[in-house]
């Protein structure tokens, strides 16, 4: 089953026109890696599936709901697709337990007893649970990157979003962030990550998509995909720039 579907969606800023009439259909459970030069698109595309941009042509549905049928709805999608940001984004002035019990108290409305016994739980997922109490500035950048990939995980999203979220991470912390991410791809999440990280990409991606100038150009298995970049010139000059 389609759980986010593309039918022509159009994207404008302006006169500029950043996707172009796309056609995506993403099935629940499938890890999406979209790469494609600076650009061509991929967060924008991101941003349009959970509504932070408004598509200006064509529809898009996430768990059957339309970005354009509303506020009210549009505050549904939101919950749906949790957003993962490669500047971590976290509340400064929050521990990491406040951090990932926010969404919980003050857009699901539970408690906060109950928000931080689920928060605490999560940061044990993601591996932090001895940092609860830490603030976002006591904490490495891949520490900060999880307790994100927590707090979005809170508000218990259909689907998870991550535009480049190890590009700010110093090489050594960014393995951290792509084990977390591994594990949940394990457990079947449905995710769409935008990535330089091609070897993620190949271990744990289920489908690789190749945008150029808000198109997809390329779209299927990441291991037949980067096996065959021989026959694709501008794909493999892609590649070659990111490693
Ligand atoms: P990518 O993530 O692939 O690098 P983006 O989706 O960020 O590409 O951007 C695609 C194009 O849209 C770029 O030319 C970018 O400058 C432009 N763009 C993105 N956001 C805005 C905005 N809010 N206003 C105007 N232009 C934008
Ligand atoms: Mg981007």
């Amino acid at each position: 089953m389609s759980i986010i579907e593309f039918k022509c969606v159009s994207k404008h800023f302006g006169a500029l026109k950043v996707l172009d009439e796309v056609d995506l259909d993403i099935d629940q459970g499938e890890v999406v890696v979209l790469i494609g030069p600076s650009g061509s698109g991929k967060s924008t595309l991101l941003r349009c599936i959970n509504g932070l941009e408004t598509i200006t042509g064509g529809d898009l549905r996430v768990d059957r709901i339309s970005v354009l049928a509303g506020n009210a709805m549009l505050r549904e999608i939101r919950q749906e697709a949790g957003m993962v940001f490669q500047q971590f984004n976290l509340f400064p002035q929050l521990t990491a337990l406040d951090n990932v019990a926010f969404g919980p108290r003050h857009v699901r409305g539970q408690s906060t007893r109950e928000a931080r016994a689920q928060a605490l739980a999560l940061l044990k997922k993601v591996g932090l649970e001895e940092r609860a109490h830490h603030y976002p500035n006591e904490l490495s950048g891949g520490q900060q990157q999880r307790v994100a990939i927590a707090r979005a995980l809170a508000v218990k999203p259909k689907v998870m979003l991550f535009d480049e979220p190890t590009s700010a991470l110093d090489p050594e912390l960014k393995q951290e962030v792509l084990n977390v991410m591994r594990d949940l791809a394990e457990e079947g999440m449905t995710m769409v990550v935008v990535t330089h990280e091609m070897s993620f990409a190949k271990q744990v991606g289920s489908r690789l998509i190749f945008m150029e100038n808000g198109k997809i150009s390329v779209d299927g298995n990441p291991r037949e995909i980067l096996a065959n970049s021989a026959n694709n010139p501008r794909l493999q000059d892609f590649l070659r720039h990111v490693h």
